[in-house]
Formats: structure tokens, sequence, C-alpha cells
């Protein structure tokens, strides 16, 4: 044999044992992942034509090759099929049934007809037997067919590029590569440019794998794959964003255009600090890089996020750049905010419980202490109120006490604290309000709780409340004063009310 087809030979079989040896890693490693299947079938089929060829190349006779040929041509059509059914389940479309099964109807009618070749004889100008076809109809059809086959592939994987980061942009070119190969190959083979007219597609198969080899094994083609990329990343509730080491921007999600809506393709590239430019408080988290809440308007309503952050380190521990999380954290501050509020008013007159005055007030007292200042502390009480209850009922009751607590908080300021006390006591903390003032409000008060009518069942009730009112003139530093002796002494002044007649308000400086 000579040493000129022998190593020709020798590559065909290499060719061969790489796309065996990729079919075997494909199906043992990765076989689910997107656009393996198909690619597991590439590469076996092409395997079965490269290795087909190897024998058709040391055939000797004419009967031998005819034979290894139709042994090539039954795995060869159905390639640039499976390589874009491949692509396309790669960047994570979809595809019908009936176009599926239509890609299928060229390489069938291949295997069943004869037309392929018009002729085939032995070349008369090769050193060594080589095959000199001459193509018929059905040659062209199926060359054009692969030509679009893999045209196609190229363009569905071109198109994903653009949205794919670093590094699945290296695995498609790496991929597209590969797949440009055999076209040049069909290119010098079809305008008889190869030399003794030698095909040269399984050798220019073996270069393909070479790229898909180095795509599968360096860039874990299939592994981390775009449709994952684009299903989970693109998907997520959560906006993601992430930075290089340089604070430029290498990708980002859907979700993340809500955040901030100046991000578009071109901001791919540029640094987050000139995108936020208008964002001065997000751009403080981010230059921080420390995980914090973060409250947006968006649409008129108030977005709370949680912004989290995590660096990202290359296999050498180095670290490369950050992900940066938006996880909408709204639903959960809003359910806290109203599980606070039941827990700080009071189910019936929706003021402040006395557990939750208390220490509110205990705040303002503390406040006062260090800065000095000073707070004035209303208590009052419903007058006779059992009688109420007796005459008219509880519910009834219930309606006086809504009733004089709403009166109560109509009058006071913003910053006052209204709390109820106990059944039908209430009390009321002003701070930084002097004596003459408290007195008012605690007059004004009462005479709008007595001119009030309460209308329960038909039955028109009105009640009066008696006033305890003190004051606390803190100095600053001056731990003496609390809210608890305030209360003690407001209460004494209540207690002095009620002695001297009730309806009345008295007075404990
Ligand atoms: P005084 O003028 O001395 O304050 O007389 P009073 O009848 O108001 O005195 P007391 O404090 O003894 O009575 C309060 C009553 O208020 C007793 C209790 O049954 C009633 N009460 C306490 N909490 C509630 C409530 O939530 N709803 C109703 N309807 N009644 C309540
Ligand atoms: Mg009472
Ligand atoms: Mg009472």
């Amino acid at each position: 044999m000579p040493r000129e087809l022998l190593s020709y030979i020798l590559v065909v079989i290499m060719a061969g044992a790489l796309s065996l040896f990729l079919c075997l890693f494909t199906q043992l490693k990765i076989k689910d992942a997107p656009g393996a299947k198909p690619y597991i079938l590439v590469t076996l089929l092409s395997s079965i034509f490269t290795f087909s060829y190897a024998f058709e190349l040391s055939s000797t006779s004419l009967e031998q090759i005819i034979f290894w040929l139709r042994v090539e041509y039954l795995a060869l059509p159905f390639i640039p099929v499976f390589l874009l059914l491949m692509c396309i389940e790669y960047v994570g479309h979809r595809i019908n049934k009936v176009w599926k099964y239509a890609l299928f109807i060229i390489p069938f009618i291949n295997d069943l007809h004869h037309f392929y070749y018009k002729s085939m004889g032995l070349r008369s100008d090769s050193p060594f037997p080589i095959i000199k076809l001459v193509g018929g109809p059905w040659f062209y059809v199926h060359s054009l067919f692969l030509f679009l086959c893999v045209m196609l592939s190229i363009i569905i994987l071109l198109k994903q590029v653009k949205k794919s980061s670093f590094r699945f942009r290296m695995q498609i070119s790496m991929m597209v590569a590969g797949l440009i190969i055999p076209i040049l190959a069909d290119y010098y083979y079809i305008n008889g440019l190869s030399s003794y007219g030698i095909d040269l597609g399984p050798v220019s198969m073996s270069i393909t794998f070479i790229f898909h080899g180095a795509a599968l094994l360096t860039f874990q083609m299939f592994n981390v794959a775009p449709i994952a990329r684009e299903t989970v990343f693109e998907s997520m509730k959560e906006g993601v964003i992430v930075l290089n080491q340089q604070g430029l921007i290498v990708d980002y999600n859907h979700g993340m255009r809500k955040v901030i809506p100046m991000l578009d393709e071109h901001s791919i590239g540029k640094s987050i600090t000139s995108v936020l430019n208008g964002n001065h408080h997000l751009r403080e988290i981010i230059d921080l890089k420390q995980d914090s809440d973060f409250n947006c308007s968006l649409n008129g309503n108030m977005v709370h996020y949680h912004i989290g952050f995590s660096p990202v380190f290359n296999k050498s521990n180095l670290p490369i750049g950050q992900i940066i999380t938006f996880a909408d954290v709204t639903e959960r501050v809003l359910m806290l905010e109203k599980l606070k509020q039941l827990a700080s008013l009071d189910g019936l007159t929706q003021i402040l419980n006395r557990t939750f005055f208390i220490k509110k007030s205990e705040m303002i007292f503390d406040l006062l202490s260090l800065e000095g200042g000073s707070v004035s502390v209303i208590m009052f009480d419903i007058d006779h109120f059992k009688n109420v209850n007796d005459t008219f009922g509880h519910e009834a009751g219930d309606a006086v006490i809504t009733l004089v607590a709403n009166t109560a908080k109509e009058h006071i300021r913003e910053g006052d604290l209204l709390g109820r006390y106990g059944g039908e006591e209430f009390i009321i903390c002003l701070p930084n309000t002097a004596l003459p003032s408290a007195y008012e409000l605690a007059d004004i008060i009462r005479e709008k709780v007595s001119e009030n009518i309460a209308l329960v069942n038909e039955e028109k009730i009105s009640v009066t409340c008696s006033f305890g009112v003190t004051h606390a003139l803190i100095e600053a530093g001056d731990r003496v004063h609390s809210i608890k002796t305030s209360m003690r002494r407001a209460d004494q002044a209540l207690y002095a009310a009620k002695k001297n007649g009730r309806n009345c308000v008295q007075i404990i400086a």
C-alpha cells in the first residue's frame, strides 16, 4: 500500500476514533444535558461513516469499495440532521414533531434509492484505487441539504452568542468553528479541488470533533449549556447582575431590569457606576459590597429588595468578579409590618395597646434623658362605666370605649402616643409639651367626649371621663424620670379627679 494512502487512512482512523471517544464520553458523562442525545448520534454515525471510509480506502476492488460506500451512505445523510437538532436543543429552542420528522425525509430517500451517483468507477489517474463518482441529481440535493442544515446550525448558534456570557461565547464559537470546517471541505470536494478527488468529509469531521472536544472538555459544552442559563437565569425571580473585578457588567437577567431599567444590551461591558449614574443610593450599596436592604418605587408601589453579594473566584482562587442578587422581599416586609402592627395595636380601639405604649414611651423618655426636654402624660377613665354595661349591655359598652378612643385620637398631634391602658382607661404621652398645653388638650377631649353621643341599637348613650395630668422636666443625663413614675403620678391625679366629682381634669405637676 502506498505510504501516502497509508498515512491518509491513519488520519481517517484517528478521526473515527475521536468521534467514537466523544460519543462514549457524552453517553457516559453528560447524556442528559440539552443537545447531548443528538450529539451522541452524530458522533456515532460519523464514526461509522469514517471507519467505513477507512475500509473503502483500503479496499482493493470496485465491489469492496461500493460495499463500504453503501455503508457510509447509510450513516452520512443523517449526520447534518442530528447536528441541527443538537444545536436547536442546545440553545433551548423546541422544534415541533412534524418538522422534526420532515428533516429526516431527504436522508431516508437518500438511503432508499440508487440515484445518488450517475456512475461509479475507479480513477485511472490515482496511484491507489480511488472511486470516481459522477454525482446524480440526488447527490446535489444531498449536498445542498447538508449545506443548509449546517448553515442553519451555525446561524442558530451565532444568534445565541449575542445573548450569552463569555464562557458560553467561547463554547459556541468553538462549536461554530467546528461546523465551518465540513462546509469548506465539502466545497473543495464538490468543486474537484481535493487531490485525486478524495472525499475530505471524514477528515474535516475529525477537525470538527477536535473543536467540539475542546468545547466539551474545556468549556464544558452541554454541561451548563445556554438552555440552563436561559431557563434558570432568566426566569429567576431575583434580579441578578454579574460584574467583573473592575466593576464592568458581564451579564444580567430579566429580573434585574425591573430594578435598574437603564440596563440594556449595550450595558454589557460598561461600568456599573456609569449605568447607575442617577441612583446614588444603589451606587453606594454596590461600592460597599455588603449585603443590605434597598427600597425603590416601581409603578408607584414601594418594593423592598435584599441585596446579596457573592464573590466569584477563578480556578486559582483569585477573585474575578461578583454576582449581585436582588431578592424581592416586599411581601415579607409588608407581612412583618402587618404583624408588628397587630402586635402593637389594641384590637377593639385600634390605638396602641398597653405593652406597646409603654415600650414607645420608654423610647421617648430615653431620648429626653439624653438631650433634655419636657414630657406630659394624661390618664383618663370613663365615669361610671359599669352602669353603661349594666344598662345597655357589653356590646354597647364596647361602642362607647371605641367612641372615646376615637375622640382622643382626633385631638392628639403627630408624635403623641395614645394607648388603651386598661378596660375603659386610656393614657396619652405628649413629648415636649408643657403642662398648660397638656391640661388644655385633656380639657378639650373631656369636653368633646361629654358632647358625643354613641348610638347603639337606637339607644343614645353619652358618657363623661375624668382626667389626671402630670408633667416632667427632664435635664440631659437625668435618669430619674420614667414613663412608670409619670404614669403613677397621672394615676394619682386621675384618682383626685374622680374624688372631685368626675368629668374634670386634675393636675399633679
Ligand atoms: P368610675 O367612674 O369610678 O371609673 O366607675 P366605673 O364604673 O367606670 O368603674 P370600674 O373601673 O370599676 O368599672 C369598669 C368596668 O368596665 C368594669 C368592666 O366590666 C368594664 N370593662 C372593662 N373592659 C371592658 C371592655 O372591653 N368592654 C366593656 N364593654 N366593658 C369593659
Ligand atoms: Mg371608670
Ligand atoms: Mg376604670
